[in-house]
């Protein structure tokens, strides 16, 4: 599923490929019946008006202007953002496609329809709404450890609950796990302060350099778990074996030697 770096990667290139075109038309595509996704009432409202601005909070991503509408978009697990230009087709699994005047097309593209497009007045009153924690990029150290030194559930499973805290899912919980050396079933409170600070500045090192290197896995260092991310693979760091255990309900891997 997309996390963080993933939505960012989308999100910059919503932003170099979509800002101030006028929109003349959203569409639904096919096969759109099991998927959310804006009324026509709501699609309305986006016609006539620009993306002027983009923003990301967790998994989420904006596009609006100042004045409003906005439209969210959540990938879910396999949605991508896709611009492109007419006279080309739409991508295979488009479920929503949005005409900019001249060629310009954005299409939303949800294979396994877990993904949501929702058209929405503002942002920060959607993102209270929802109930979700700050974003993970935003977090500051002292808040990071007093949230996560407070609870009693696997370290892994708090980093992915996106009520405390957004944008972190499967991948980057168990990568940044790895690389502070921590197991993901240890139980947050007991890892105290010093270990949880230190996880917090992992957690941004690897969320930037994922962002860096655009969501592209083959170009992170080759030491990190993500490249060997298969059990029974050897771990780059120490020797032992990459090995798996289910943790908040999401199948973790981790070295059964350097995490302890
Ligand atoms: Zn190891």
């Amino acid at each position: 599923m997309p996390e963080l770096p993933e939505n960012e990667t989308q999100r910059l290139t919503l932003e170099r490929e979509c800002l101030n075109r006028t929109i003349e038309a959203v569409e639904l595509g096919e096969n759109v019946s099991y998927i959310e996704l804006p009324g026509d009432n709501e699609r309305a409202r986006l016609v006539g008006r620009q993306f002027t601005e983009t923003r990301r909070h967790g998994k989420n991503i904006f596009a609006g202007s100042k004045t409003g509408p906005w439209m969210t978009v959540h990938l879910g697990m396999t949605g991508s953002l896709v611009p492109f230009d007419a006279p080309d087709d739409p991508p295979d699994h488009t479920k929503l496609l949005i005409r900019f005047e001249g060629d310009r097309r954005l299409a939303f593209r949800c294979p396994r329809k877990l993904g949501h497009v929702r058209v929405i007045d503002d942002p920060d009153d959607y993102i209270a709404q929802q109930g979700f924690g700050p974003d993970a990029l935003d977090i500051g150290k002292d808040a990071f450890v007093q949230a996560f030194g407070k609870t009693r559930s696997a370290i892994k499973a708090a980093l992915m609950k996106q009520e405390r805290m957004a944008g972190i899912g499967n991948l980057w919980s168990d990568e940044t796990l790895f690389q502070c050396g921590i197991n993901p079933q240890a139980r947050a409170s007991d890892l105290g302060d010093a270990k949880l600070a230190e996880i917090h500045g992992t957690m941004r090192d690897v969320l930037k350099a994922v962002v860096r290197a655009g969501a592209q896995y083959g170009e992170l260092p080759e030491d990190w778990l993500i490249r060997h991310r298969k059990k029974g693979a050897e771990c780059r760091r120490c020797g032992g074996e990459i090995t798996s255990a289910k943790v908040g309900g999401r199948t973790a891997y981790f070295c059964d030697k350097h995490q302890k």
